[in-house]
């Protein structure tokens, strides 16, 4: 058996064929209500205390951070009132051992100290304006003084939100793990580190990425027609959608603070990472199990396990290395020594990044699906660059691209089957026809969504084969990067706490 013929059967193990696909939309419906109804289920379905989306006339400077799973953002964003903004962004990598650092106090402290940075190098005049009165009438006093500028605090970790800036943390994702922050308040804990800087900084309200996802695109889109379902295709995987009040039957017994109810709506919060943690509907495969076992977290976040970006390199990684041990037909072990002497054979460096966990980046599967010289050229450039291949052959590089789009395709399927449990649940039956501009608006953000190539095309694939919405709805579901979406959307949700505290 050829190694091809080896890579095909694998690939196949990672098809998700039109008949599961139906069934995990209705697994998502039902888990969909659990959520609504009780706490502690596998959807968490999170009231957010967010009760409008905005329509693009809102109006102010806010300053906006993001604590995503690789990344911490600064931003100050314009909102100019007419469904544009401009904003200015810092970036920095969060260093890998302040993801599991001792104390919270570790990582916070890092995130108040980029802040500083933030305002010093891009608001340098307010706040030298700032440190001047500190200096002469004193940290306390110049603090009352100074308007504060209103932060929105992006943290996309699963929270117990009972405020529209307070939440405790239910647990860490993502590989970060700082014990002693579980069941904290982030946004104290936040805003004592600025506290300690003396930052002329208010953090108003705690947002997770994809309700100011939802809240961007809804600023940003075109026509009146709000945005219904904000979705995050990053490090994780998370959806947060527009729900009726009325459905929304556990904020009965919650301890939450007053809220407006006159729209008659409230975003939620899926978290739907964790949908089907009992694996009753999601696909699953060696791969995938031994993932899920070695990582910081058996047994939950099983879908986003599945679907993203923090993952989709790893089940790869695993794969290929599951190719090259089997003697019959392995993966990279081209030794031909025939008549051609300049053909130099395949090696695999000993500290291969594919010999350690996570050291395949899912960057490496969008620059996989994107090549498509007859040689393959990119993916064995890209092998030998980044992951001590050397002189891997082209059916070597065949094979990487069968198992790499098998791996994107079933993720980028099983992100349709949530699209389409909301958009059916919410009663937007949009296979049923309707006027023109009879659309569905669904904002969408990370880096897979936005470089992995086909991505949406694979989604609307997957759309059409569920009957609910088939061809005619998949045309009315409109999908939107919602560029920069959490820093504009905290923006907008701090906007809107600031508004409510007047
Ligand atoms: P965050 O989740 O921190 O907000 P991103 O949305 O940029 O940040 O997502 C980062 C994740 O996306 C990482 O897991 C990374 O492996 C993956 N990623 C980065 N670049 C690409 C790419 N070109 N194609 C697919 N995935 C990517
Ligand atoms: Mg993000």
């Amino acid at each position: 058996m050829s190694v091809l013929d080896d890579a095909q059967r694998v690939a196949a193990k990672f098809e998700y064929r039109a008949e599961e696909l139906n069934k995990g939309v209705k697994a998502f419906i039902s888990q969909m209500h659990e959520g609504l109804q009780e706490t502690g289920t596998t959807l968490s379905q999170i009231p957010t205390y967010v009760t409008a989306v905005p329509n693009g006339t809102e109006k102010g400077l806010y300053l906006a951070v993001d604590l995503g799973g690789t990344n911490f953002r600064v931003c100050s964003i314009q909102l100019h009132g007419n469904t544009t903004f401009s904003l200015t962004q810092s970036k920095v990598a969060i260093p890998r051992e302040l993801m599991v650092a001792e104390t919270s106090k570790e990582l916070f402290g890092f995130l108040a100290k980029q802040i500083e940075i933030f305002l010093q190098t891009h608001h340098g005049e307010h706040y030298q304006a700032h440190l001047e009165k500190r200096n002469t009438m004193g940290a306390h006093a110049a603090l009352a003084e100074t308007e504060l500028f209103q932060l929105g605090f992006t943290f996309s970790f699963p929270v117990n939100q009972i405020g529209i800036n307070r939440g405790t943390l239910l647990r860490w994702t993502k590989g970060f793990d700082i014990n002693d922050a579980v069941g904290k308040d982030v946004c104290e804990l936040l805003q004592s580190e600025i506290d300690a800087l003396h930052l002329p900084v208010y953090v108003a309200a705690l947002v997770n990425d994809t309700v100011g996802t939802l809240m961007a695109r809804s600023y940003t889109s075109p026509g009146k027609t709000g945005t219904l379902l904000g979705a995050i295709f990053g490090t994780g995987t998370n959806g947060a959608y527009v729900e009726k009040l009325s459905k929304i039957t556990k904020l009965k017994t919650m301890q939450g603070s007053d809220y407006d109810k006159s729209t008659g709506e409230m975003i939620v919060n899926t978290e739907w990472g964790s949908f089907d943690n009992h694996m009753t509907v999601l696909p699953n495969t060696p791969y995938d199990w031994d993932l899920d076992n070695e990582s910081v977290n058996p047994g939950i976040q099983m879908f986003e396990k599945r679907v993203s970006g923090m993952f989709l390199g790893e089940i790869l990684r695993r794969v290929i290395l599951a190719l090259t041990v089997n003697p019959q037909s392995r993966l990279f072990s081209d030794k031909d020594s025939g008549e051609n002497e300049l053909h130099s054979t395949t090696t695999i460096a000993g500290d291969s990044a594919l010999y350690k966990q996570w050291g395949v980046d899912t960057a490496f599967l969008s620059i996989v699906a994107a090549d498509s010289t007859p040689d393959l050229g990119v993916i064995r450039q890209t092998l030998s660059r980044d992951l001590g291949v050397d002189a891997a052959t082209t059916e070597d590089a065949e094979v990487i691209k069968l198992l790499a789009n098998a791996i994107g395709r079933r993720a980028a399927r099983l992100s349709a089957l949530a699209i389409a449990a909301i958009v059916i649940a919410t009663g937007n039956n949009v296979s049923r026809g309707g006027g023109e501009d009879d659309v569905v608006d669904i904002g969408v953000d990370g880096s897979l969504v936005e470089f992995y190539p086909g991505f949406e095309n694979m989604i609307r694939e997957a759309f059409r084969e569920i009957p609910e919405i088939g061809e005619a709805g998949e045309k009315r579901i409109r999908i939107g990067i919602a560029k920069d979406g959490s820093g504009v959307g905290a923006a907008l949700i701090a906007l809107v706490a600031a508004q409510a505290e007047k």
